[in-house]
């Protein structure tokens, strides 16, 4: 294992962030994350290795052993497809993605081993990166599904059979593993299938002017090009970004081509791919929630390189329409298993939420790069919504189990599982948590930005001057941050400090002397410029107060009912905290709300309790209904923070309690 190379091709670019994540290498995490990212690189890492062999996607991608076939059950037949002569069935199977799911496996890796060397998968993940290797075939083309299981058919479903997103997921496991590890063989093979890739599809004439339905190979090629240097990946992504949506649409052309009728798209609508027009004209979120983020994550990579307001205009409506009206308070987001994706404005139901664990990753991706034109709190506030709750909720918290959907109330039976036949998630949310500090700070040219708040400490050069900079904090559970910074020698460079929008009170010191917050603050960060010298220390106390919640009324799921928050976390109850049935349950206005430090439970959490109200189920002889209402008790109400509800006994668990 080698530090992340610096050496460049002689036609580097610079890329055009304003503000550059750090990389993870010089972020180390303690505290909260900590806990969470050593638990992905003692157990998730390995696990998702063994759980991808055993569902047997190994001999799917060894060109030395016989072909497995189709071995997944087929799911949402399409009937155009399957109609079709040749391959019979539906081609809408997960196991056409399961080069994407080695992709984010080989990525999660290769951040783990920045926190821990791990040899053993290391020799596993090269021996992966060999069999691509050889399955590469001669002309740069990759996929396992076309070479391996359908043979003949490349480059004839971009709508349904993710080709380019396998692509995409396979780059950003080898920028990430070059980087980790320093071997370039799976980032030489992706550069080959990418120059492949751009030889097929694109402007010039006589290439097909295609897209990917599952969008992902946009961001990722622009990873290629930042890593590479390469401005022709870069031009790759923009045109992906820039054809999705146009007339004559591509999808439809692509059916007629292969014998199928586009009017009998199983998902009747190209809003479920974000191709239902060019996506500057785009002004709501539609359709799958996944291909959502990761389409406005692609767009946001691209306008910033390209300095593309008309971009940046698009996405700032789309972040309006997410979170004014289509978010879960979890930060959970696409309501419906149909299309796993949107409905409409303010349908969120809580017990059927489906919620995708990768939704709330995409969100955190996507909040991220628009972090990248400079720091705001509009996106950095949401960012942390969605890592605290929904985003990590689908991880147990031993690092061994997972949620792919993410419900706000369940009776019970909505528990993790070890795997699934679409296994999107588990890879997903190891790679977000194995590259947390990266989302922790980002640096610009005489800049740092803080967003995250807990235990760790980032390494970076500025202006030329190398300096550390140490967080101590136990954050969530306690709003105090304590910031020192170690400069080389002195040097000048604004520290901006993310202040919470959940803080109503907030005091900032610096060197012991306090100083007006709201003066320095704009946009949600306060924006401290000063020559730093070397101890110079920063106390920022955010108030963390315990809130009541309430939806906007539009919300049918919710009205009447309160959820609670304290600092960024969202709290449930859980069946095996609470006495009574937790729908009887009714928490008064008047109800003192008190904060427990709990370090033997659940890891180390803060729990929230109150006396509440229950139902009483008493006195209805068998009947199911009177006229009387239930008669009230008196009882004692406890919650736990959300993302770390099913880590004990199966029971059951809401979000959105009853508000008396
Ligand atoms: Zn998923």
């Amino acid at each position: 294992m080698t530090a992340s190379p610096s050496a460049r091709p002689a036609k580097a670019f610079q890329p055009k962030l304003a503000f550059r994540p750090l990389p993870v290498p010089q972020v180390d995490v303690r505290g909260f994350w900590g806990d969470r990212a050593e638990a992905v690189a003692t157990r998730t890492a390995d696990i998702l290795y063994e759980r991808c062999v055993a569902a047997r996607m190994l001999e799917q991608i060894d060109p030395d052993r016989p072909s497995p076939g189709v071995v997944i059950p087929f799911h949402s037949p399409s009937p155009d497809e399957a109609a079709s002569a040749g391959f019979t069935g539906s081609t809408v199977t997960t196991q056409m993605f399961w080069d994407s799911d080695l992709g984010k496996t080989i990525e999660t890796a290769a951040y783990s081993l920045y926190r821990r060397k791990n040899p053993e998968l290391e020799k596993k993940i090269d021996a992966v990166i060999d069999m691509y290797g050889r399955l590469q075939q001669e002309d740069g083309y990759l996929s396992s599904w076309y070479q391996r299981i359908q043979p003949g058919k490349r480059w004839t479903n971009l709508r349904d059979c993710h080709e380019l997103y396998c692509a995409g997921h396979l780059i950003e496991g080898a920028v990430a593993y070059y980087q980790a590890t320093g071997k370039r063989k799976l980032l030489d093979i992706m550069c080959r299938y990418a120059d492949h890739i751009a030889s097929v599809l694109g402007p010039e004439p006589g290439k097909k002017k295609g897209y990917c339905g599952h969008e992902e190979i946009e961001l990722a090629l622009v990873k290629l090009a930042r890593v590479t240097g390469e401005q022709k990946y870069m031009e790759l992504a923009k045109y992906f970004i820039d054809q999705r949506g146009q007339q004559p649409h591509y999808f439809d052309e692509e059916a007629r081509a292969r014998g199928a009728d586009p009017r009998a798209y199983h998902f009747k609508t190209y809003e479920y791919s974000q191709s239902h027009v060019p996506v500057r004209e785009q002004d709501k979120v539609v359709g799958h929630a996944v291909r959502a983020m990761y389409l406005y994550s692609g767009m946001a990579d691209i306008a910033t390189e390209y300095g593309d307001d008309t971009l940046r205009v698009a996405l700032d409506r789309l972040w309006d329409d997410l979170t004014t009206k289509n978010l879960y308070i979890t930060g959970g987001l696409g309501p419906s298993a149909h299309n796993e994706g949107f409905t409409s404005d303010y349908d969120l139901p809580n017990e059927t939420a489906y919620a995708e664990t990768c939704a709330s990753v995409g969100l955190v991706f996507w909040a991220s790069r628009m972090l990248g034109m400079g720091p705001n709190a509009r996106y950095a506030d949401m960012m942390e919504r969605a890592l605290y709750n929904g985003s990590i909720s689908g991880l147990s918290l031993d690092g061994s189990l997972f949620f792919y959907e993410n419900p706000l109330e369940s009776r019970g039976k909505h528990n993790r599982w070890k795997w699934h036949r679409c296994p999107c998630c588990p890879p997903n949310i190891g790679r977000m948590i194995a590259s947390i500090g990266s989302y922790f700070y980002s640096l610009a040219d005489d800049a740092l930005a803080v967003h995250l708040y807990g235990d760790s400490t980032a390494r970076f050069d500025i202006a030329g001057t190398p300096v550390t900079l140490v967080q101590a904090s136990r954050y969530p559970w306690d709003g105090a941050v304590e910031i020192t910074v170690e400069p080389q020698a002195p040097v000048e460079f604004t520290l901006h400090l993310r202040v919470p929008a959940w803080s109503s009170k907030a005091k900032l010191e610096i060197n012991g002397e306090t100083v007006d917050l709201e003066d320095l603050t704009s946009d949600g960060y306060a924006a401290i410029r000063r020559q730093w010298n070397k101890g110079d220390r920063v106390r920022l106390d955010l108030e963390m107060p315990i809130e009541r919640l309430y939806a906007n009324p539009a919300v049918r799921q919710d009205a009447g009912r309160v959820a609670l928050s304290r600092g960024p976390l969202i709290y449930c109850v859980e069946a095996t905290d609470n006495d009574n049935r937790l729908h009887r349950l009714t928490l008064p206005r008047t109800a003192g709300i008190e904060a427990h430090d709990e370090p033997d439970l659940l890891g180390g959490v803060v729990t929230l309790s109150a006396t509440a109200q229950a139902d009483a189920g008493d006195g209805w002889q068998d009947g199911l209904y009177r006229s009387e209402p239930p008669a009230k008790v008196e009882t004692r109400l406890t919650a736990i923070p959300y993302f770390a509800w099913d880590n004990r006994e199966p029971g059951e668990m809401l979000v959105w309690l009853r508000d008396g």
